[in-house]
């Protein structure tokens, strides 16, 4: 055989990979059929499934040498990935920070797998670079930064604080001599994705102190200034102020006007966490509770949170650039023809970790000309009402409530005529996953185990919420009239015998 056709037979061969334009249609109906059917009933579905055991049957299709249909293949992911556990498409997604999945998104991140854009180098991909700066440039100014802001579209808030740290770290000219003399000031209530980056960013070893926090779980300044004097007192070295823009346990948000104050007196550097909280800039109303954010010297935002994109995409922005610059660029000489041409400004692979990206920008850039901004401003405006409408009702049945939320975020707990509060709190919470018409989850304040109602899936509506109340006042119902219920351990036991 000669080398040609031995080429073309293997050309032949991998020819499934390029299917024809009829074959496209087939394809593309299945998928999009499934996509139909999914969302027509989606709400008849349970938000949750505490039966997992499906997601194991993925094992059952090995990869082999030869193909495998298509119907059964999408039959496979949705017995074992979209049933089992949350479906967090699903409007009785309460939990954590819930996310979204606007179709928009799932239009343009199929535009973005077929035409296969490279978004980390402007020389190569200088549209897909371009509708990036211009998405930072739209999100600077909605946080108030200046013109000589940067940042990146990372693939969630825990990348973006990461790419944030390691700009404060070099700013700050910081070199490992200096790390178990640095000090970094946070409330206990920072995500834990900060603590990560410190780590990740080789910073483990920098001393963290827990700044005291108000009845409302926000950030007191007095205590930040007290222990920066102290600090400074002892010859340590002050660094990195971490606030939170709505934290994730409760949506607290910190005063960051008085805390810029501080930062910016002593010369430390101010990251704001704004992942869950950021986009509510949206609103006017909403713009006097997030004061100070424009003064933050990096500042994190989750669009597949507040903006209810699928998961893939938390940005960062720094104030300023070079210092986001100086971090992160890095020349190679594969990469020789690609450094920054005339004018056209730097690549997102100077300012990130990452050199090849998904063409991330397209999944924000779609929906917001697609759709205009107005109705991401109501649905915001829509989730803010609800949680204060879902504390007002819950309250009602007989909940004991935690604040007013600042965000979306409502804690509450059940306090029980008899028995452990904090044992009947989580046997209610475990009640509503076996139910699964909606899904909660739980933290724990001030010793005080309670449940957290939050509101930003952008499916969850009125409806939802009445739907939430009702499996509640259920799954209390049951639970007091089986007292062996209140006890967790007490149930464990009694299903084993
Ligand atoms: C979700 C969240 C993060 C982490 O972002 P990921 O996108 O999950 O990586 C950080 N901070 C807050 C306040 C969050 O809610």
């Amino acid at each position: 055989m000669t080398l040609r056709s031995r080429i073309l037979e293997l050309e032949a061969a991998s020819q499934p990979l390029e299917p024809g334009a009829a074959e496209r249609d087939r394809l593309m109906a299945q998928a999009h059929g499934y996509v139909q059917r999914l969302l027509a009933d989606l709400q008849e579905r349970p938000a949750y499934n505490d039966d997992k055991s499906a997601a194991l049957e993925l094992r059952d299709l090995p990869f082999e040498p030869g193909s495998r249909p298509m119907e059964h293949l999408i039959e496979r992911i949705h017995e074992s990935v979209v049933e089992p556990g949350l479906l967090p498409s699903h409007a009785g997604h309460l939990g954590y920070i819930p996310g979204g999945g606007i179709y928009a998104s799932s239009l343009a991140d199929y535009l973005a797998a077929v035409t296969n854009e490279y978004a980390g180098v402007r020389f190569t991909g200088p549209g897909s670079v371009e509708m990036e700066d211009l998405i930072l440039d739209w999100m600077a100014r909605l946080v108030g930064f200046p013109e000589t802001a940067d940042g990146n579209l990372a693939s969630g808030g825990s990348i973006a604080s990461l790419i944030a740290i390691v700009a404060a770290r070099e700013a700050a000219g910081l070199r490992a001599r200096d790390y178990d003399r640095t000090v970094v000031y946070a409330s206990p209530h920072i995500h834990q994705c900060l603590h990560k980056a410190l780590r990740v960013a080789g910073m483990g070893e920098a001393v963290l102190r827990d700044v005291a926090v108000d009845e409302n779980r926000r950030l007191r300044p007095e205590s930040l200034a007290g222990l920066i004097a102290e600090d400074q007192a002892r010859g340590l070295r002050p660094w990195l102020v971490l606030a939170s823009a709505g934290t994730t346990d409760t949506g607290a948000i910190d005063p960051l006007s008085p805390i810029a104050d501080i930062a910016a007196a002593q010369g430390l550097w101010l990251h704001v966490d704004a992942a869950y909280g950021g986009f509510f800039a949206l609103l006017d109303e909403f713009r006097p509770a997030l004061a100070g954010m424009e003064r933050a010297d990096s500042i994190v935002l989750d669009p597949h949170k507040g903006m209810f994109l699928p998961y893939g995409t938390g940005a960062v922005l720094v104030r300023n650039r070079d210092a986001l610059r100086d971090a992160h660029a890095h020349y190679a000489s594969y990469l020789q023809d690609a450094v920054e041409d005339e004018g056209g400004g730097r690549s997102p692979a100077a300012v990130s970790p990452e050199l090849t990206k998904h063409f991330r920008a397209l999944r924000v850039w779609l929906p917001l000309l697609l759709h205009g901004e107005e109705p991401f401003r109501a649905c915001l405006r829509e989730k803010l009402e609800l949680a204060k409408y879902f504390r007002r009702e819950v309250q009602a049945l007989g909940f004991e409530v935690g604040p007013e939320p600042q965000l979306t975020v409502v804690t509450y707990r059940w306090v029980p005529a008899s028995g452990s509060a904090n044992a009947f709190n989580q046997a209610l919470v475990e009640e509503t996953h076996r139910d699964g018409r909606v899904f909660f989850s739980s933290t724990t304040i001030d010793g005080k185990f309670v449940l957290r109602m939050a509101a930003l899936a952008f499916r969850t509506h009125l409806d939802t919420i009445d739907l939430a109340l009702e499996v509640l006042r259920e799954a209390v119902a049951r639970l007091e009239a089986e007292p062996g219920h209140r006890n967790p351990m007490a149930r464990t036991a009694g299903v084993q015998t």
